[in-house]
């Protein structure tokens, strides 16, 4: 794939583009970070930018022989290794289904991974046999003799110590040899592999990219998609989860109760509790996160003259409400906010808890 097709990660891009084009392309890479930040996609576009003949503008070309097969993933000198299902099973037995699943989307995570293998609820791994596999692969020579011989490691973390059958071949690699990992955890990966890897590691997404991605490629209208990526955490898997999760208009929700409290209109905000009460635990977390990020940006626009990334309803709102309330009393409104999200896990009863809400909710907003 092309960077110009992943989401964001402009610096990250630019980045890899340099060490390219400087020819400081470095042996052994580990891209880490949330799976959701899209380690993977930009893996896989670094490895086309790597083995294309005539990249241009930050890019690979996607036109040469190199590029069309890297985007199909059958490029002779590009080796995948992934978690699999089996005591000796080896990462080529399950390279349909993993063509299959990366070209959907890279964003996946291990458990989407071993569901799309109908693993059940079998563990996966990365066997002694797919070590010995790679070590065979990568002392090849190269097909084509410009080529790198790229090895995309996705999730090193299942490696455990057959990691270590690895470890001559990341210390002195064979010519033209490149290892890219992608992980999310570095807590369980090898120390001895960790400390041989040139670290890079992947930021959250921005919201206005996940937004973009969510309009343009899920089809999703603006406002909702704007909506969406506020709760994601800059996670493009997590704003995915999101979406599937239901259509609830949070920002609606937001307006009504915060206009219910602050005219003390009691029939309202009973008729508001009694909705809310039944939309579902899950819905219940995404609202009072998306309440969280509505104070968050209205704090760092009162504090830090930073543009909230509010809809243009709730900037009017916002406008109106924030010469009258002061930091203090946002911080103890996204306290409590952060509570009651704890509170809805624990099976806290809904009504009791959003009714609760909006009574202290009260003390700290102004009266209209
Ligand atoms: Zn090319």
């Amino acid at each position: 794939m092309h960077f110009k097709e992943l989401i964001g990660q402009q610096a990250i891009k630019e980045q890899l583009w340099h060490s390219r084009s400087d020819d400081r392309v470095s042996h052994a890479q580990l891209f880490l970070g949330n799976l959701g930040y899209g380690g993977l996609a930009l893996a896989l576009a670094y490895a086309q930018l790597v083995n294309c003949s005539q990249p241009y503008s930050g890019d690979s070309c996607g036109k040469c022989l190199s590029c069309q097969r890297s985007r199909k993933l059958v490029h002779p000198d590009i080796h995948f290794c992934y978690p699999t299902i089996g005591s000796k099973a080896v990462s080529t037995q399950f390279i349909g289904e993993w063509r299959s699943m990366v070209q959907k989307s890279p964003y996946f995570d291990a458990y989407e991974w071993l569901q799309h293998l109908n693993a059940d609820n079998k563990q996966g791994n990365i066997t002694a046999e797919e070590c010995d596999d790679i070590v065979r692969k990568l002392s090849m020579t190269a097909h084509d003799e410009q080529s790198y011989k790229i090895l995309i490691v996705w999730l090193p973390e299942y490696l455990g110590k057959e990691g270590n059958r690895l470890l001559k071949l990341i210390e002195e690699p064979p010519d033209q040899t490149l290892f890219l990992l992608v992980a999310e955890n570095a807590d369980l990966i090898l120390n001895t592999i960790l400390s041989r890897s040139q670290m890079l590691k992947i930021p959250r997404l921005r919201d206005e990219d996940i937004a973009q991605s969510l309009e343009q490629q899920r089809l999703l209208g603006a406002e909702q998609s704007r909506q969406v990526a506020a709760l994601a955490n800059g996670d493009y898997r997590e704003a995915l989860a999101i979406m599937k999760g239901g259509d609830h208009d949070n920002q609606q929700y937001l307006l009504r109760w915060l206009t219910a409290c602050v005219h003390h209109n009691a029939a309202d905000l009973d008729a508001f509790v009694e909705q809310i009460a039944d939309i579902g635990r899950e819905s219940q977390k995404n609202f009072l996160r998306y309440v969280l990020h509505f104070w968050q940006q209205c704090l760092m626009a009162q504090h830090l003259s930073h543009r909230a990334v509010l809809s243009k309803a709730e900037a009017v709102f916002a406008q109106r409400l924030l010469p009258t309330i002061t930091w203090e009393h946002i911080y103890s409104i996204s306290e409590m906010t952060e509570k009651s999200i704890y509170h809805i896990e624990r099976n806290a009863n809904p009504r009791i808890l959003f009714l609760d809400l909006s009574i202290r909710l009260q003390r700290y907003l102004p009266k209209w």
